[in-house]
């Protein structure tokens, strides 16, 4: 199906297996250098789905990795996916100044930019981390360049969402301009708005579960603004230490992704989320 076609926005947050928030440590930090590096092998088995299926998806990728593997950078744009920027170095925003996230949004967009010779407009946080406490984050993106934004999850949550965020794709106002922003999706059940957008929820309900909650979101008339990551493809990634939640968040079904990802590019048109909503800048 042409991406003209679809309704649906599908992205992928590309950075490593030992970059994930819920790992977060300054002692790991120090030793992603010494990890195995498995971004590159995900990523071209998920290129390599999308093409069977004739899918485009927008790629959010991380600065560091874009910085060690340009090539990388260069086949997801040649096959046609719109490339984004998922910040430098993976610091959640509540842990920033905003000198450091101005210097980190800034330096991702332009290793980039510089790869593809051409302007890269989308953002996502890591770990969707623009909260309440961290909506400066918005002005800043505006006045480095970037047109939209998909980082505030209307979700309670213990690391991140605004619970009483927009649900769906608007504006935000800031004294320097406006962002488009794409929230990820959430459907409202008996009075809760819970998430369906992908991640460790994709991996957690049953496929049927969440087929059916997608289909009351597209029934409402919403697109969906659906993500995963190139380690959730991954089953045989090493194993991180860490608390028994966020083991359990990381790992859980990963054996299942690419099943579930078979069935859902099934059941829904995808595109790259300046296809979907092309009012922010078209692709
Ligand atoms: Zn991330």
């Amino acid at each position: 199906m042409p991406d003209s076609m679809a309704r649906h926005s599908l992205s992928f947050d590309v950075e490593e297996h030992f970059q994930v928030s819920a790992f977060e440590s300054p002692m790991r930090r120090r030793h992603w250098e010494q990890f195995e590096s498995r971004v590159e092998s995900n990523t071209d088995k998920l290129l390599d789905l999308l093409n069977q299926r004739g899918v485009h998806a927008t790629f959010f990728v991380l600065g560091w990795v874009a910085e060690r593997y340009p090539s990388l950078v260069r086949s997801i744009a040649s096959a046609g996916h719109e490339v984004a920027s998922h910040g430098y170095a993976h610091e959640l925003i509540t842990a920033q100044t905003q000198v450091a996230f101005r210097e980190d949004v800034r330096k991702a967009k332009g290793i980039l930019e510089n790869i593809l010779q051409q302007p890269v407009l989308g953002y996502r946080a890591p770990s969707f981390s623009i909260t309440k406490d961290t909506m400066w984050a918005i002005q800043i993106l505006v006045e480095e360049g970037y047109v939209y934004d998909s980082s505030i999850f209307p979700v309670m949550h213990d690391r991140y969402g605004v619970p009483s965020a927009n649900p769906q794709v608007h504006q935000l106002s800031t004294q320097a301009g406006l962002l488009w922003e794409v929230p990820p999706s959430t459907v409202k059940c008996l009075g809760v708005r819970i998430p369906i957008a992908g991640g460790g929820y994709f991996r957690l309900y049953p496929y049927k579960v969440l087929r059916a909650l997608l289909r009351k979101l597209e029934g409402e008339g919403s697109p969906l603004v659906m993500y995963l990551h190139p380690w959730e493809f991954d089953p045989d990634q090493p194993r991180m230490e860490g608390s028994m939640l966020s083991r359990i968040r990381h790992y859980l079904n990963l054996d299942k992704t690419e099943g579930r990802m078979r069935a859902l590019l099934q059941d829904f048109s995808f595109a790259p989320i300046r296809r979907v909503f092309p009012q922010i800048v078209p692709l």
